[in-house]
């Protein structure tokens, strides 16, 4: 048997020879790694200062744009039954899908473009995950302490403090997870009408359904999971690597200025010492979200945040070095070269984007506002009438796909004496849709075929250049020389 350090063992005897007993010999492979809770410690730097603006931004954004009215409908909503999407004066129809896919292409080229550009900056600065743990652990400082006291308090056993204190941060975080969890619904269900059905108790299963699965999705994502969302769950950080190139921004170590590490008296030149500016003090890895030490080089796991930067550059400015031993920078700027920004494969994503954004623009200033579907009566193909016509019957599926009343006059075109009998004009609500049942009447003498393609017109009597057409048939009796006599 051998061990390779990793307490995994292996039979030294590859290939037993078949006169010998085979010995079965327990391989014990350890894949799984138990994980080390990180208690971060606080730091204070201008890099935080930006997370905190960015993080507070999309807080705000995200609790206060669900209550933003648009006329007299929320401005926001995504209304799953009717399967519309409102974004204030836009109405994206199961027929626009088109569109949505286009915003989601045009979100996902930007993340490239970013990631290519800046690095995991999302990841960061602004992506839930990060901008929720953070308020997380602002709780959690707040009930529990420092970074010192809180390792303290999880070697202690359980005391009446201990349990006062855990349990008032778990208490906080299931409110403020609830309170995001019932914000979130009311993208999907109108908020107001959410919040009067939740104080009047009369929440259907369903909602409530919804409301405890995000509740706890919120409360573990951000509560228990936090780094582990990022390092083993979450598929971008898997492929961020892939888009690196040396003329990324990413948050480095200068080992040239850094190492040889090691600690110093105050004052101390280090170069007569034989050492480098990094004290080894450890601080940057005390405040790493992902428990990493940027000084061993880029890693998957860092998202960018710069506390490392701002940690860092609180130790070198206690000591009285230059700042910037942890930095943001570029493999081509370490390496003493110019950082091209200009490179084709940043510009070729960026040429992509605009081209996108013009032409979801484009569709989205040139698509109808007025939808017409007809469908023919399939029970009974045509009827003759007592006074000798040709009647069929048609279901036309009229939408108004605008935000206003409209009023609509509808035509037929085709064959020659066609009559329209019942509504010619009819007002639909903002976007409502209309199923609504027609006859076509045509003298028999007038068909000359079984069948003859016509054309329904609808206008808008408001703006004459909008209206739709749409074509069908009209059917008449085989023998129609029977009747044409
Ligand atoms: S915080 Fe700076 S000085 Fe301290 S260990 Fe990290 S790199 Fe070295
Ligand atoms: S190494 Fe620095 S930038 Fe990366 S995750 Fe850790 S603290 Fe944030």
């Amino acid at each position: 048997m051998s061990d390779n350090g990793n307490n995994r063992t292996f039979p030294t005897a590859a290939f037993p020879t078949a006169t010998k007993a085979v010995e079965i010999v327990p391989i014990s492979h350890n894949l799984y790694e138990k994980r080390v809770k990180i208690q971060t410690r606080n730091v204070k730097g201008r890099f935080q200062r930006l997370r905190a603006y960015t993080g507070w931004f999309f807080l705000v954004l995200f609790f206060a744009a669900v209550w933003l009215q648009w006329g007299t409908r929320q401005a926001i909503l995504w209304d799953l039954p009717t399967r519309k999407f409102y974004i204030f004066e836009l109405t994206i129809w199961p027929q626009d899908l088109i569109l949505l896919s286009g915003l989601l292409i045009i979100s996902a080229l930007s993340l490239f473009f970013v990631t290519i550009w800046l690095g995991r900056v999302w990841c960061g600065y602004l992506c839930p995950q990060t901008v929720w743990t953070n308020v997380f652990m602002w709780v959690e400082r707040l009930c529990e302490g420092n970074r010192n006291q809180r390792i303290k308090m999880d070697n202690s056993p359980i005391s009446v403090a201990k349990f006062f204190r855990r349990g008032s941060k778990h208490l906080l975080w299931l409110c403020f997870s609830f309170i995001t969890a019932i914000t979130f619904v009311g993208y999907f269900i109108p908020i107001r009408e959410l919040f009067v059905q939740f104080w009047e108790l009369q929440l259907t299963l369903t909602t409530l359904f919804w409301i405890a699965l995000f509740t706890m999705a919120t409360y573990l994502n951000a509560g228990w999971l936090r780094e582990q969302v990022c390092i083993y769950m979450c598929p971008y950080a898997r492929f961020q690597s892939a888009m690196y190139d040396p003329d990324t921004l990413v948050v480095t170590y200068d080992k040239d200025r850094g190492d040889k590490r090691g600690p110093r008296k105050k004052n101390q030149n280090p170069r007569e010492i034989d050492l480098g500016d990094c004290v080894d003090c450890t601080v940057c890895v005390q405040v790493c979200p992902t428990g990493i030490d940027i000084r061993d080089g880029l890693q998957y796991e860092c998202i960018s945040c710069a506390l490392c930067i701002d940690a860092c550059n609180e130790v070198m400015a206690k000591i009285g070095y230059a700042p910037d031993l942890i930095l943001y920078a570029t493999e081509h700027e370490m390496a003493g070269t110019k950082t091209n920004n200009l490179r084709p494969r940043l510009a070729g994503y960026g040429l992509v984007i605009i081209l996108m954004i013009m032409l979801f623009i484009g569709s989205l200033i040139t698509r109808d506002t007025l939808a017409l579907d007809v469908i023919r009566d399939r029970n009974q193909l045509f009827r003759i009438t007592s006074e000798n016509f040709i009647e069929n019957s048609y279901t036309l599926k009229i939408m108004n796909k605008t935000q206003h009343q409209k009023t609509y006059s509808l035509m037929v075109s085709g064959l020659e004496g066609i009559t329209l009998s019942g509504i010619k004009k009819l007002t639909l609500q903002p976007g409502e849709i209309r199923d609504l049942p027609i006859r076509l009447l045509l003298k028999h003498g007038l068909l000359k075929r079984k069948t003859e393609v016509i054309s329904f017109h609808l206008l808008d009597t408001a703006e004459v250049d909008v209206s739709v057409v749409e074509e069908s048939r009209f059917i008449g009796p085989l023998l129609f020389k029977e009747y044409n006599e």
